[in-house]
């Protein structure tokens, strides 16, 4: 079975969200559980945690459907120890809020080198990150983000996520997430079947199908290896709308949340829609 949504504005308290993705006829979604633009948030309110637990329950979202998404100021590679410190301590609220919400999974971008260390020495201080804030929660599994490797972060390769997910001593709480925009801006093609299969082939052979608990649904207005995050509508910009449909008939995928973050919302719905559609054989699906 498989979970598609999209990430969902939580205006007026993350119980919006729910109701938001349940207006798109949506099985998944994502929501940020604080301004993502901010450091610091007034922790949830117990009514709001209350009032979205019964909203996910009363439209069917169970923890597995939900990807929670972490602040964008958050670098768990820091080069400089005090403003490390600040990321961690951010991060573990944020994984403190999914634990009063009830939800199990927190996805995250892994982290930057700002040119100040190297690739190694990034990833082993976010592993440690990790080893830090999972030993002071429960039933939350981090979920690692592939990136496009704009600027000094890193997460493009798959070899990035496996180095991290190595240094990770309770592996049963790390996961990753991929997004297909920046695999493809970060040079794995998705372009045919042919290549998905490979890029696919390529995921299980250095990550592992295994580690796999979400997928962000994007297409690229950047080009191919281009390491430009810019997403798109499915079928709109350079990846083109085979891998889409390919994922839908691909058990691999099922159980896991697929989510939107592409650029119009109005079409969200449609969106949906027509991944769904996919699901059935492609000539029970064709058009
Ligand atoms: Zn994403
Ligand atoms: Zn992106």
């Amino acid at each position: 079975m498989k979970f598609i949504g999209a990430h969902v504005s939580a205006a007026g308290g993350v119980d919006q969200a729910v109701i938001r993705a349940h207006e798109l006829e949506a099985t998944a979604f994502a929501l940020f559980t604080k301004n993502q633009r901010q450091w610091k948030a007034a922790p949830l309110p117990e009514d709001v945690i209350e009032k979205f637990k019964i909203a996910c329950e009363k439209y069917g979202y169970g923890s597995h459907q939900i990807l929670p998404h972490d602040s964008y100021l958050i670098n768990l590679g820091h080069p400089v120890a005090e403003a490390l410190e600040k990321s961690r301590e951010a991060f573990l609220d944020e994984l403190q809020r999914c634990e009063q919400l009830g939800l199990s999974l927190l996805n995250f971008h892994p982290g930057s080198h700002l040119m100040q260390i190297d690739e190694d020495k990034c990833l082993e201080k976010i592993s440690e990150s990790l080893n830090i804030a999972l030993s002071q929660t429960e039933g939350v599994t981090a979920v690692i983000e592939n990136t496009a490797g704009q600027g000094s972060n890193l997460g493009f390769r798959f070899e990035h996520l496996a180095k991290i997910i190595d240094g990770v001593e309770d592996k049963s709480r790390v996961g990753v997430c991929i997004d297909t925009c920046h695999a493809f801006a970060a040079g794995y093609d998705l372009r045919s079947e042919e290549s998905c299969i490979e890029t696919f082939r390529e995921f299980e052979k250095v990550v592992g199908f295994n580690y796999l608990r979400g997928m962000h649904l994007n297409d690229a207005k950047s080009e191919f290896n281009s390491r430009v995050d810019r997403h798109h509508s499915l079928g709109e910009g350079n990846i083109g709308k085979t891998v889409f449909s390919w994922m839908m008939r691909d058990s691999r995928f099922d159980g896991i949340p697929m989510i939107l973050e592409t650029v119009d919302p109005d079409i969200w719905k449609d969106e949906i829609a027509w991944l769904k559609a996919q699901q059935k054989a492609p000539d029970e699906a064709a058009a």
